[in-house]
């Protein structure tokens, strides 16, 4: 059996001190990208070339053309919409690209998704694996700290792999784990996008094998250590094989020193991007803290709803009872919200997202942990009912507006017994914001 598992195992990538050397790709060169099928080729190759896809050249901007991706990568990335690299993109790609391993901090909202996705599937088409291979040895392992996230990561992948016949699987909790198995039990997995929890649960019963997987990423390295999953992926990062054969790259939006040790450790000879900028992120967002009373956050709450327009709005809370509570406020007050939360199934969270992304839902209530990884671009408030006890939620949270260039503005309460956190945010942001006191209104 392992003789057979490792016939069926592509090229080695070798020691990461002797890189793969990138394939050419021009018009002519498209059709080594691996094997597809017939239609995904025609598609691809005949109805397609890169004179469809035309991008002036900017001086200081990177075009995805010029670094030397597959034809199929690059008429995704045109589909998309994207015609330059965005900072991370333009840091890490050369680098990522040659195999090296990657420490990046970057939040949300950078491009780092396609950043590494971009990677590790040109990777994968420029080196296809030959011959047969078992079902369940994916190639490619990407783990995120939540749901949403992955999935949201899953569905990044799928339109980047839209035009090869490279195949995402989702493994995370709380949805069909039938499914999930049955995917990896019938299908070729090439990328596998998953939460710790099930990874693991799968990997123990060996439904999936991580021990030819080629590239990993773990996404949100911060909040997976804050929600308590590194032991879950230690025991899943001792599965894939040693880390001079593999290649890692870690992303956290904050480096605290456990997760500075943890990056060390995982990734051989990193090349470190930090494309953070706080400054930049806290520029495009108009940060306000009012000062107040318990009793003074709900009135302000709705007007501040009501004089934004009833535009896209998330509001923070620390605990379920209080998105429960709110979600219910809001609801009296006919204004269409709705509420992630740890207690909302999976099935109706997805849902939810993608309501509120339609605009059907204008106002969602949300946990940090619900709320984490709801890439949806064009929010316009951030409201932190409660000041988060973490500081670096903070800058998550405030993260969902403000993207892509766009200005946001996020409107914190502080009452007299969480202001005392107020410092320690600015220190994390490196920024003072705004506060205003909220006089009793009679
Ligand atoms: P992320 O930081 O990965 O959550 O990405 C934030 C948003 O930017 C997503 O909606 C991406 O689809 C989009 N995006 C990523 N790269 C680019 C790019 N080069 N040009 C335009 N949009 C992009």
């Amino acid at each position: 059996m392992e003789k057979q598992q490792e016939a069926a195992r592509p090229e080695s990538k070798g020691p990461k001190r002797q890189r793969r050397p990138r394939r050419k790709h021009n018009k002519s060169s498209a059709n080594a990208t691996g094997a597809k099928t017939p239609a995904a080729e025609q598609e691809s190759d005949e109805l397609w070339s890169i004179q469809d896809f035309k991008v002036p050249e900017v001086e200081g901007k990177v075009r995805f053309h010029d670094l030397n991706l597959p034809d199929r990568v690059l008429k995704a990335i045109q589909k998309m919409g994207f015609e330059y690299c965005s900072e991370i993109q333009a840091a890490t790609l050369p680098a990522t690209l040659q195999g090296y391993d990657l420490i990046g901090q970057a939040q949300t909202g950078t491009g780092k998704t396609a950043a590494f996705l971009i990677a590790m599937i040109s990777d994968f088409l420029d080196y296809p694996v030959e011959g047969e291979r078992p079902n369940h040895f994916p190639r490619g392992l990407i783990i995120a700290p939540t749901r949403e996230l992955a999935l949201q990561i899953a569905d990044e992948a799928e339109k980047l792999t839209k035009y090869t016949n490279l195949n995402v699987v989702s493994l995370v909790g709380g949805m069909d784990y039938d499914k999930q198995r049955n995917q990896l039990e019938t299908e070729i997995v090439d990328l596998v996008v998953a939460t710790p929890g099930r990874l693991l649960d799968f990997a123990r019963n060996k439904k999936v094998m991580l021990n030819k997987v080629e590239c990993v990423v773990l996404d949100e390295a911060d909040r997976m250590l804050s929600m308590g999953f590194i032991p879950d992926v230690k025991s899943i990062i001792r599965m894939t094989p040693h880390k001079e054969r593999r290649q890692t790259m870690l992303f956290s939006a904050t480096f605290p020193k456990d997760i500075q040790a943890l990056a060390r450790q995982w990734t051989f000879h990193p090349q470190e991007v930090s494309v953070v900028p706080k400054e930049t992120t806290n520029k495009n967002i108009d940060q306000v803290i009012y000062t107040v009373s318990d009793d003074q956050k709900w009135p302000i709450l709705k007007k501040l709803i009501e004089e934004n327009d009833y535009q896209r709005t998330i509001i923070f809370a620390n605990r379920r009872d209080e998105t429960r509570d709110l979600n219910e406020k809001l609801k009296q007050a006919n204004i269409n919200c709705a509420m992630l939360s740890g207690e909302v199934s999976q099935d109706k969270r997805v849902k939810t997202l993608s309501k509120f992304k339609d605009g059907s839902i204008q106002v969602l209530v949300a946990t940090d942990v619900a709320g984490r990884g709801i890439h949806v671009d064009n929010i316009d408030l951030v409201v932190n009912y409660t000041l988060p006890e973490d500081p670096e939620d903070y800058v998550h949270r405030i993260g969902r507006t403000g993207r892509g260039g766009e200005m946001g503005k996020s409107v914190s309460f502080a009452t007299e017994n969480d202001s005392f956190m107020i410092p320690e945010i600015e220190a994390t942001i490196g920024a003072s914001i705004r506060c205003e006191y909220v006089r009793d209104q009679d």
